[in-house]
């Protein structure tokens, strides 16, 4: 079923750690919205399956837990904005990650007559956040995460995937993408807030049913 959001929200930015859920709740809010989510960390794992030049570009540093570059993000953030899928809006999952992205994303969103119309904040403790990581598998197509299903195991959607334990999600790598997170992501936070922009935060711990409702009511502004 869809739910009608409040009219004037169309692009929302989803923030928070890795593991905190983004792409689960990014999924459930973007079908109970009625427009896509756009995860940029889908879009580099499928163009490294596919072995493109974007994929090429992206692996070494995804497969160490570390951030691909800014020049690179930009260039994807406008093809995803532009894309007739996105006409009516997106709910952006792990796009903006940095300040200089926040600050390019702002100025290409502006240039595209568009705004950033909320901004979602996951919040969970790091002890969790190992966890649900540690136990994750994900579908090599349809990049859905899943909990408590073991890797080499048919996708429950039946797309043709198989689960797979991403290669980041390994202990070394975890580590290394919560201190990136820590320096380079919670900036942004702040960056947001000097801007005028409110962040609405989301208890992210709990039954999925229940964050996705918290979700729902800070983006209609009933929290
Ligand atoms: P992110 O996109 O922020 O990295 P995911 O959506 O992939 O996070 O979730 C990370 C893992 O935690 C997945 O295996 C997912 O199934 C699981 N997960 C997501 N939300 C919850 C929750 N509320 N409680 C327990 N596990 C969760
Ligand atoms: P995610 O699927 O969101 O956990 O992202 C997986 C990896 O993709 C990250 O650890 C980064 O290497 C890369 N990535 C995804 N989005 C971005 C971004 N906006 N900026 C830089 N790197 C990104």
């Amino acid at each position: 079923m869809q739910t009608r959001l409040v009219s004037r929200i169309v692009i929302v930015v989803l923030l928070g750690p890795p593991g905190a859920g983004k792409g689960t709740q990014g999924e459930r809010l973007a079908q109970r919205f009625g427009i896509p989510k756009i995860a940029t960390g889908d879009v580099f794992r499928t163009a490294v399956k596919e072995g493109t030049p974007l994929g090429l570009q992206a692996k070494q540093y995804m497969e160490r837990g570390e951030l691909v570059p800014d020049s690179v993000i930009l260039g994807i953030m406008r093809e995803a904005l532009t894309s007739e899928d996105a006409a009516k809006g997106a709910i952006l999952d792990g796009v903006v990650r940095t300040v200089p992205q926040a600050e390019g994303f702002s100025t290409m969103v502006a240039d595209l007559c568009r705004k950033v119309d909320a901004v979602l904040l996951f919040e969970a403790d790091e002890e969790e956040l190992v966890r649900r990581l540690s136990e994750r598998t994900t579908c090599d197509v349809c990049q859905t995460p899943y909990t408590g299903r073991d890797p080499g195991t048919p996708c429950p959607k039946h797309d043709g995937g198989t689960l797979v334990r991403r290669k980041d999600d390994e202990p070394d790598a975890i580590r290394t993408r919560l201190k990136v997170y820590r320096e380079q992501t919670e900036p942004v936070v702040s960056w947001y807030e000097q801007h005028g922009m409110p962040i609405r935060r989301v208890d992210a711990i709990g039954p999925l049913d229940d964050v996705t409702q918290r979700a729902i009511s800070v983006l209609n502004g009933t929290h």
